[in-house]
């Protein structure tokens, strides 16, 4: 029985990849720093939940606790993510962006998905089969966002699309560190959720596809790679 922690599960992507996985199989912890939108969400699924907040160290350590107490963990997909919005729904560009609104934003983004692995390591060293899917975004390729004309390039955001470099840049060393772990970064693609104020072009499960494959590889499948449903990216 392979057991799954997706963090920030209680809605959007992650709640779909909880969804598809649970269909799967697996057993799945609905990861969420609300425990009554947690509980509400394992429901739904037939999952088990556990409260984590990904910025507080108390909270990751406790979840540890509560899932290595029920017989460990083979997969963590580290999903929770928040973007940086201002008036309207509008992304937060340079002109406005603080140092502040950064460093809040890589607390989740980046410092969350470091905080969380390394609680989770002693757990997933002990699976058979340990995976890490590290959600990540389009908008961390830097080809991409260089690529004068594309709708990447018109981006206008600084925070969010740095966070996930810097988690793609996470996973290449981690994968290195931990070869006998398959650990990837995945772009969902834009998907309407409350990240974007509903306003992605693709539906949920379109969108946690790739998710739900890169959680599902053996140990022969890809590590260290940074993919979409089409395949490889350019970083
Ligand atoms: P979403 O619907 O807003 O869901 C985000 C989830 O993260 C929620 O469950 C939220 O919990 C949780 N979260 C936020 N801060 C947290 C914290 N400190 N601790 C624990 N959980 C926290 O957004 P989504 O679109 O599904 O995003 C999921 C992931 O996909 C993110 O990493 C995002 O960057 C990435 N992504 C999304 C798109 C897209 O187009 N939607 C594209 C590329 C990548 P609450 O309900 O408590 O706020």
């Amino acid at each position: 029985m392979t057991t799954t922690l997706i963090t920030g599960a209680n809605k959007g992507l992650g709640f779909e990849t909880a969804r598809q996985l649970v269909a799967a199989g697996h057993t799945v912890y609905i990861g969420s720093r609300d425990a009554e939108r947690g509980r509400h969400a394992a429901e739904l699924l037939g999952a088990r939940t556990v409260v984590i907040d990904v910025t507080d160290d108390a909270s990751v350590a406790a979840a540890v606790k509560t899932i290595e107490a029920h017989g460990g963990l083979d997969v963590l997909v580290n999903n929770a993510g928040v973007e940086a919005r201002g008036e309207g729904n509008t992304v937060v560009g340079a002109a406005d962006l603080t140092a502040d609104m950064m460093r809040s934003l890589f607390e989740t983004n980046v410092f969350g998905v470091v905080r969380v692995t390394h609680a989770f390591l002693p757990l997933l060293r002990r699976s058979a089969a340990p995976v890490v899917v590290n959600v990540s975004s389009g908008l961390a390729s830097l080809t991409r966002l260089s690529a004068e004309g594309t709708p990447a390039y018109a981006y206008p955001g600084v925070a969010y699309p740095a966070s996930k470099t810097t988690v793609n840049m996470i996973t290449v060393q981690y994968a290195k560190a931990f070869p006998e772990m398959r650990i990837n970064a995945v772009e969902p693609g834009f998907t309407a959720t409350d990240l974007n104020g509903n306003t992605g072009t693709q539906t949920v499960e379109e969108g946690a596809e790739i998710i739900v494959r890169m959680a599902q590889v053996g140990p022969d499948g890809p590590t260290g790679g940074y993919v979409d449903a089409s395949g490889p990216l350019p970083w």
